[in-house]
């Protein structure tokens, strides 16, 4: 008999012919975030084990964070012995009162007890050691399941965990990062997928400070933590707001921003191996989000742009980026370069065939390639 960690996966189940390739992604994942506290894990049967961890309740919050993870018990593997099984049970319920319902699964059909019998056997036998509990099958306080595999596996309750698809089973996308709410949770939500995600950051320093750059060296630093670290590249846009700033119609100057950061990402999202950009716009919620405005942004690049919270009200992205652990991060005050040269009156419709008019005033390769060339890297 030992402690384990029972780890249950869910879409993964979907994926036919690739299934081999994404539990073995999915089981390195595991072995990587449960690498810091030794131990043992283990793909064996529909379910991913984790044995020999000084501390199963840390093991279980690292392994919940891991995309393709569906939930996760602590459990008690043994011999597969139905008397020693229920004996065992009702040790495990002993300090419980409320309602229980047992859930048995029966893997192995060579165990000679089928899972109805099995759940009965075990209810009453928890029943007798306990009269403070009472079985209700419609709606349990208590989930009590056991599972007879290679071995038999026993758990009361499920932590849930992130859910999603296995990091790397997704493809490579770049995030453009900026230091407020939406951004990082745009890029969790591709992450979730089972996307490799790097982050772009435009800043305007001296306009912009270092507490800017910090707040999103954070924020890369808590993103990094559901998969494998992250890469950010930093990108210099002084030169390119100022140009803009001095030469173009004020109105355009977010919406001319916004084109030229999508520009330069491009760029750099090819360095990366990127196929699409993700940014945290919601339709409608500043002057650059309307239908037009992204119209006029997606025009300048060729790559597919993901918006993954174009339908979302603030009040929906603020609840996940705390449950992520964005939000404490986010709200920090500082000043975005966005925020620097903001129009004092910005266009919300602005027309495609104007923006070719406005930028004819700039040299807009030059100003891409030396924006792409002063581009710095940190690895967090
Ligand atoms: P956020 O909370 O992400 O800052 P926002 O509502 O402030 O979003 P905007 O400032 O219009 O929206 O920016 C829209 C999107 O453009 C952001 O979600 C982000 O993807 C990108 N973006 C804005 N500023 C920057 C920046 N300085 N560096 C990188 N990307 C940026
Ligand atoms: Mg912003």
């Amino acid at each position: 008999m030992r402690d384990v960690l029972l780890v249950r996966f869910g879409e993964v189940h979907l994926k036919g012919q690739n299934r081999p390739y994404f539990l073995k992604v999915l089981t390195d994942n595991v072995k990587r975030a449960v690498r810091p506290l030794g131990g043992h894990v283990w793909l064996s049967d529909s379910r991913i084990y984790v044995s020999g961890t000084a501390d199963i309740l840390a093991t279980a919050e690292r392994v919940r964070r891991v995309f393709g993870v569906h939930s996760v018990s602590p459990a008690v593997e043994m011999e597969k012995d139905l008397d020693a099984i229920a004996d065992r049970c009702a040790e495990m319920m002993r300090g419980l009162s409320g309602t229980f319902k047992v859930f048995a699964r029966r893997s192995d059909k060579r165990f000679p007890v089928d899972s109805m019998e099995l759940a009965k056997e075990i209810g009453h036998r928890v029943l007798e050691a306990n009269s403070r509990l009472s079985v209700d099958v419609h709606s349990p306080e208590h989930r009590l399941n056991v599972e007879i595999r290679d071995n038999a596996y026993l758990s009361v309750g499920e932590i849930e965990a992130v859910g999603g698809m296995p990091m790397g089973t997704g493809g490579r996308a770049a995030l453009l990062l900026s230091g407020g709410i939406d951004s990082p949770v745009a890029g969790y939500q591709l992450m979730r997928r089972g996307v490799t995600v790097c982050a772009i950051h435009f800043q305007s320093p001296p306009y912009t400070g270092e507490l800017a750059l910090d707040k999103v060296l954070q924020l890369s630093r808590i993103l990094g933590e559901y998969g494998n670290g992250m890469r950010l590249y930093i990108v210099p846009f002084t030169n390119i707001q100022t140009a803009i700033h001095e030469k173009c119609p004020d109105g355009l100057g977010t919406i001319l921003t916004r084109r030229f950061m999508m520009r330069v990402a491009e760029r750099i999202a090819q360095k990366f191996g990127a196929q699409a950009l993700i940014t945290g716009e919601s339709l409608g919620q500043v002057a650059s989000q309307t239908m037009e405005s992204l119209a006029c942004t997606d025009a300048v690049v060729n790559m597919p742009v993901f918006r993954p919270l174009i339908g979302l009200d603030k009040l929906e992205i603020t609840g996940i980026a705390e449950k992520i652990g964005t939000y404490r991060v986010s709200i920090l005050p500082y000043e975005d370069c966005c925020t620097v040269f903001t129009p004092r009156h910005p266009v919300t419709k602005p027309r495609l065939e104007t923006m070719a008019d406005a930028e004819s005033a700039l040299d807009v390769e030059a100003l891409v390639n030396e924006a792409v060339e002063n581009t710095a890297t940190e690895i967090v």
